[in-house]
Formats: C-alpha cells, structure tokens, sequence
C-alpha cells in the first residue's frame, strides 16, 4: 500500500523547497526549522469518578522572530509531539503570510474532549496553563482556539492565568465576546477561506455565481465559508461533519443548515438532500472543493479521484505531501492552508490589538480590516506564483519564509 510522508516531514519539505529557491544558508535553515523552544508536561487530573488521569500536554514555540508566539491549543487523541511541531510551524508561516505581527506556536492535549465532561475539561485547561504559564504571555506566547477547544476553553485560560498575573484579556484570542473576545472573530476562519476562495474562482474565468462547491467540515471553518460563499452566490452542493454527509446537486440551503446545527442537530438531519458517504464528498464534481475537518484527507490513496479545479485548504494541512504532487500534476490549483485559513489568526490579531488598546471595533471594521488582509496576501502570493511559474503552495513558503528570514537577519541571529 503506499505510504505518505509524515505531516512534519511535508512542513519540512515545503521549508526546504523555499530555502533552496531562496538561496539561504544552512544556518539560516537550522534556525528556520527548529523549535525555539518546546514543553511537554503530564497533567494530573482528577476526573469525576475521583480517580486521577495524566494527560501529555505540549507546546511548540517555533519561531518568533516576527513578534510573540501565536497559535492555537488542540485537544485531540493525535496531538503528540510530532504533530504539535508540524503545526506550530505552519502559524509561523501563515502570520508572515498574512503580515501580522506574530511568530508561531502551537499547543496539545492527547485526549478526545467529547470523551470528558465540561468539569473534566474545565480542570484538565486549568491545570495545562499552570504548568505553561511561565512561557505565555501578551508579549510572549498568545494561544487560541484549535481542533477540540473553543471560546470557554479561552475563557478558563485567561482565567487561570489571570489568577496568577492579573486581568489579562490579551493573553488568548478567541475568547468569548463577555471577555473580551472580538465581534467576527468566530467567522473568520471561515470569511477568509470564502474571501480566498472567490479570488481563485475569478482567477480561474468564472465567478462564484456560477461556481458549485463541496465542504467537508461544519465546524468553526467550513460552516462560515459555506455560508459566505452562499452570500455570494455560490451553489454548496455538498456539506459534512463526522456523521456523515449530504448532496444536492440543485444547492443546500446553508442557512437552513446553521439553524439545524444550532439547534443541536446534525448536518444528516437536513431532509432536503441524499446521504453521502465522507469520503466521497472529497471526490465530487465540483468547481471548488474546501477540506475544513482535520489533516491528511486526501493523501496517495484517493488523490487520483478528486475532480475539483480549485481546492481550498480550509484545515491545516488536509492534502500529504506526496498527494499534492498528484494534484498539481493533475493541473488542480490548490490554495495552501497558510493563505486559505489564515483569517482566524488575522482576525486573532484584531483582537489582541483592541485588548492591548482596550478598545472595541465595530463587526465592520473587523470584516473590512479582515478583507483586506487577506486579499493582501492572496495578491503577494499570486504575483509571485505568476512570476516564477510555481504553485500557489510554493509561492506561498517562499514569501513567508524570505519574511521571516529578513527578520532574523536584521536581528543578526545569522549574517
Ligand atoms: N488555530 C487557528 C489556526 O490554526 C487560529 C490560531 C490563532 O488565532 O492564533 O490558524
């Protein structure tokens, strides 16, 4: 059977790949690849059986050259070590892409959230900033929101750690809107996605009102790029969450859909559609396919069948290494994840600037600012994917990292 490479080896390749067409040396890419620093901690938790579970928890600070660490915590059975690094640098990459004034971090938990009860999680949160509370901070390390944490899981951070520090809204980003958490940050993983995603369909001849689309995902990404998307015109033929998925060739009706999900339902609960199975979702006819769920979804075995012209890395890494090969190949124009999902840590970047300025924006300005930001990045990205002939992907890297590398050159850690 074939084999793809590891997600952290393909974040490796895709640093490489910009090194080497960047022509840095290989002191500069020692610096650009390693971690900064990283903590592993085990994390007693009293469960509410009375019995005590230990939970490995991490941090990986991979490059601050640019600002502050910045990334999202995930709660997932996946999020090891390996994992955790992988992720932490893509933030690094997607803060230099979109141009805002962070570095890149990322944070794990093993364990399946929906395994334990809010008591249980609301403990297990507490104690992991306990033991990382001494390398966050607003000027040091800003964590967020990730795959199995949410707004609550924000609030219980800034609180714990407030307890030791005092008041701290600007600690965490994604909090909720009571704390201090941004108007339109919840959408705007999803905003951005949609905003990137029009700019490839008018790239591509066509326009979204005559393009149809498939979302795999209706979480924090997916439901906000499907609905705006819907806004603009786009027929979202297909949706999906770990349940299962729907098709209706002649377009869902995406508002319909949130009221259901809203209300507690499932996406297979909406009656105006045929079951789908997960995996064929990827694999549809469509215009434009956005992966929002969890990494590794396409990969060698499948990568031959996706029949999308565009795909929008609504997730972080979904394609592996040796699928995005096959896709290139196949003439697909994918948008990288550190374009295509960067509106959730630009929006982060609003909200740490009104906490550090204690200072409300309207949900206007933060869509406008939004906006902008991310068809700033798409223009620097595409320019030079024109101009050197390369992928979307490639040229994405290859402006990210000659940031970052500019920064630790003038900050004379190398040359
Ligand atoms: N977890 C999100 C991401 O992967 C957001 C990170 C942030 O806002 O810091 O981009």
């Amino acid at each position: 059977m074939a084999h793809d490479s590891s997600m952290l080896d393909g974040t490796i390749a895709s640093i490489d790949a910009a090194v080497r067409s960047l022509g840095l040396e290989d002191d500069m890419r020692q610096v650009l690849v390693e971690p900064w620093r990283e903590i592993q901690v085990g994390l007693p938790v009293r469960m509410d059986d009375g019995k005590v579970r230990v939970f490995h928890g991490y941090r990986s600070q991979h490059n601050a050259a640019r600002g502050p660490y910045k990334g999202g915590i995930r709660y997932h059975p996946n999020a090891d070590l390996d994992h955790t690094r992988a992720l932490g640098m893509l933030m690094t990459w997607k803060t230099a892409l979109a141009d805002v004034p962070f570095g890149g971090a990322k944070g794990g938990v093993i364990v399946d959230p929906r395994k334990l009860s809010t008591s249980e999680l609301n403990r297990l949160t507490r104690r992991y900033t306990m033991s990382m509370h001494h390398v966050l901070g607003v000027n040091r390390d800003i964590p967020a929101p990730d795959l199995g944490t949410n707004a609550q899981t924000m609030a219980w951070i800034m609180d714990a750690y407030g307890s030791i520090h005092g008041h701290t809204p600007g600690i965490v980003t994604g909090k909720p809107i009571e704390l201090g958490g941004s108007l339109g940050r919840a959408e705007a993983p999803g905003r951005g996605a949609a905003v990137i995603g029009c700019r490839a369909i008018v790239d591509s001849g066509s326009t979204p009102g005559a393009s149809t689309v498939a979302v795999q995902g209706f979480g924090a990404v997916g439901a906000s790029a499907a609905r705006t998307l819907f806004d603009d015109g786009a027929k979202i033929i297909a949706v999906s969450d770990v349940d299962g998925a729907i098709l209706n060739t002649s377009g869902l009706d995406i508002p319909a859909l949130e009221r259901l999900v809203s209300e507690g339902g499932t996406v297979s609960d909406y009656a105006d559609a045929d079951a789908l199975d997960n995996d064929a979702l990827l694999l549809l006819d469509c215009d434009v396919l956005i992966p929002a769920a969890i990494e590794d979804v396409i990969s060698v075995q499948n990568a031959s069948d996706v029949r999308a012209g565009i795909i929008v890395e609504g997730a972080n890494r979904p394609i592996t290494s040796d699928a995005d090969e096959i896709l290139v190949e196949a003439g697909i124009n994918i948008i990288p994840d550190i374009l295509a999902n960067a509106g959730g840590v630009v929006a982060s970047y609003f909200e740490w600037a009104q906490n550090v300025q204690v200072f409300n924006w309207e949900l206007e300005r933060v869509n406008r600012e939004l906006d902008k930001k991310m068809n700033e990045a798409y223009d620097v990205t595409k320019a030079r994917a024109d101009k050197n002939g390369s992928s979307m992907r490639k040229a994405a890297f290859d402006v990210a990292v000659s940031r970052v590398a500019e920064t630790i050159k003038i900050r004379s850690y190398v040359g």
